[in-house]
């Protein structure tokens, strides 16, 4: 029952309206289904007055069901300006039709119900009573009834700012009023789906509906609908942060409002104006289309827009500085505006109060209902973005189409950022390649580095400093593989101990760098005297080891002999000085019983004293 019933005529008669003797079934039930399709304009009081009579007029006398569908008629029709009356008249009528077992009048009158409930306490109370309309209506299968039903529930949830679900009854019903053949609904209806878009945030899409909407209610020269859509137009623009722009719609609206004689209408375009008029801080005019609204509503016992007149009262006695007063008025409105569940007013009202609070110096109380604020703005949000995705869900040719195109998009562009990401990625792993060789090459390096440090460090451990050659140690591992090789190949091996004669006197007389200038010198007279094989080391101060293998004494005795004739003849000059010096030797050949390195040695040493017990710069074979 009118889709879009918001508002109605007045009407002055207490009760049914005279009957006159004509009856006509046939044109009861016709003029019964125009009201019912919304194919009547309704544009005056008079208008109503003459259409409720006339239905009258037809009703058939002892018809009881006829006599219920002109109630309830006559329920939506009637009580526009007088809301208890309406809301008294609603309860009795489901009652009567619920004991009458009349399914359909009882339907309608639930939704009637609905509908005074709604302005006696609150939309959310409402819902009970359009739930149970829709529920008859379903079990009836009456496309029309159900459509209706779902249409004021789908209100009622949108006002409760659940948006999907008041979507979901209003695509349902579209859909069943195009069944239905009801294009006047259905029109009608856009109106509604127009208002959702609206508080989805959807502007622009909201924009062409109402447009759309606009211009069919000028065709039907329906002024209601295009006192409707006026005030959504003036919705839209404060909600698009244009309160200048909403002025004219609502003036329209409000001019419309009057014309059709709709207290409640007059009401709610003065609180839109009032809005609009706090938004561009006209405080004095705001308050002044408060309290006309007030008065309106007050007129016609409408409550429900009490937590809003509150709060715009509140903004503009804000804004003229009555903070104190205003205080009261935030307080007055949040419990109104609490108890009707509506977030988006509920977010305004903690935003403005906030700055009251802060006028009033109080910071903590201020900040507590900006709190409040960020909580309800988090709320709608959530709820913002739940019904997004349920809308998502929801089959409905074109606007799905243009949602999951909007997905699309958005998953297209989640893709993109995906793969610059990989490519980002992959770039790093490059770079992170190339790192990885240079840092391997480094490491090569080093280890390189390392290698030739831990050689170099072996080389000194096994190095004379001074003279260069192998020190004993060296030495010595050195006779030791020679000894091994000689055994194992059972090839000869000398050796020859040698020591500088009277080099103590050398030190004593051009001091002992010059003594060490004249050790490398000679050590180097040496390697010049010796064959490839050969090896040379110091055993320490001036007495130097030589190893000589496949040698035997013989051939051990030629060395030394070439030894011994290259140091002598050699003239070393050490600090400006020519010296001449000679060296003793003891020869030894490895014997086939001699068990170890030691008694080689030892014996070349023995040798080596026999030199030079024997007048030194000479040799001595070892026995
Ligand atoms: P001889 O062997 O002929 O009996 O007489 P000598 O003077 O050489 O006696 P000895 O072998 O006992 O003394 C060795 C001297 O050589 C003692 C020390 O002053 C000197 N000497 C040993 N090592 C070094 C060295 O590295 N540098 C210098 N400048 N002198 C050294
Ligand atoms: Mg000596
Ligand atoms: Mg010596």
């Amino acid at each position: 029952m009118f889709a879009l019933l918001l508002v109605v005529m007045p009407y002055a008669h207490a009760g049914p309206a005279a009957q006159v003797p004509v009856r006509d079934t046939a044109a009861f039930d016709q003029l019964i289904r125009e009201l019912d399709n919304g194919d009547i304009p309704l544009n005056t009081r008079a208008a109503v007055e003459q259409a409720l009579d006339r239905l009258h007029t037809l009703l058939p006398p002892d018809d009881a069901h006829r006599q219920r569908q002109y109630e309830y008629m006559y329920c939506f029709l009637a009580f526009d300006n007088d809301v208890n009356a309406g809301y008294a008249y609603a309860t009795r009528g489901v009652e009567q039709a619920r004991q009458a077992g009349d399914l359909e009048a009882e339907a309608n009158f639930q939704m009637c119900h609905g509908l005074y409930q709604s302005q006696v306490t609150t939309e959310r109370d409402a819902l009970p009573a359009y739930e149970a309309g829709i529920q008859i209506a379903r079990h009836l299968e009456n496309p029309r009834l159900i459509a209706d039903g779902l249409t004021w529930r789908g209100s009622a949830q949108s006002l409760l700012g659940e948006q999907a679900m008041a979507l979901f009854d209003f695509l349902e019903a579209q859909r069943l009023y195009e069944a239905v053949g009801n294009t006047t609904a259905a029109q009608s209806n856009l109106i509604s789906i127009a208002t959702i878009y609206r508080r989805l945030g959807e502007y622009d899409k909201a924009g062409d509906y109402l447009q759309q909407s606009m211009a069919s209610a000028q065709r039907k020269q329906d002024r209601q609908e295009q006192m409707v859509v006026d005030m959504q137009l003036g919705f839209l623009a404060t909600e698009r942060g244009d309160p200048a722009g909403a002025v004219a719609p609502l003036q329209q609206a409000l001019a419309l409002a009057r014309e059709t004689g709709s207290r409640q209408s007059v009401g709610s375009a003065l609180l839109a104006l009032a809005e609009s008029s706090n938004a561009r801080q006209r405080y004095a005019e705001a308050l002044q289309q408060v309290e006309g609204a007030a008065a309106e509503f007050q007129a016609v016992a409408d409550k429900s827009s009490a937590g809003m007149l509150a709060l715009q009262s509140a903004v503009a006695h804000a804004g003229l500085g009555q903070h104190e007063l205003a205080a009261r008025e935030f307080d007055l409105a949040e419990a109104n505006v609490r108890s009707s569940r509506n977030m988006r007013y509920l977010a305004e009202l903690y935003d403005q109060r906030s700055r009251n609070q802060e006028a009033l110096g109080k910071p903590a109380a201020a900040l507590a209902d900006l709190r409040l604020k960020m909580k309800a703005d988090a709320a709608l949000a959530r709820m913002a973005k739940t019904q997004l995705t349920t809308l998502m869900s929801y089959q409905f040719d074109t606007e799905r189409r243009e949602l999951e195109n909007r997905k699309l998009a958005a998953d297209k562009v989640l893709r993109e950022q995906q793969l610059a990401t990989l490519e980002r990625i992959r770039r790093w792993q490059s770079l992170a390649i190339l790192l990885a060789g240079v840092l391997l090459l480094l490491m090569l390096w080093l280890a390189w580095r390392q290698l030739r440090q831990s050689r170099r460090l072996h080389q000194l451990a096994l190095t004379d400093p001074l003279t260069g050659i192998s020190n004993r140690r060296h030495i010595e591992d050195m006779l030791h593989a020679a000894v091994d090789v000689a055994r194992r190949t059972q090839s000869e091996l000398a050796v020859i101990m040698l020591d500088i004669d009277h080099f103590k006197h050398v030190n004593d007389s051009h001091g002992h760098p010059a003594g060490d200038q004249a050790l490398e010198q000679l050590v180097h007279v040496c390697l010049d005297a010796l064959r490839q094989h050969d090896r040379l080391g110091r055993m320490g101060g001036e007495e130097f080891l030589v190893v000589l293998p496949d040698t035997d004494l013989e051939g051990g005795l030629q060395v030394a002999e070439r030894l011994r004739a290259c140091v002598a003849a050699a003239r070393p000059v050490v600090a400006g000085v020519e010296l001449q010096l000679s060296i003793s030797l003891g020869v030894a050949q490895l014997r086939p019983t001699e068990t170890g390195a030691a008694s080689l040695v030892r014996r070349a040493d023995a040798a080596l004293y026999h030199a030079k017990d024997n007048g030194r710069n000479r040799i001595e074979a070892a026995l």
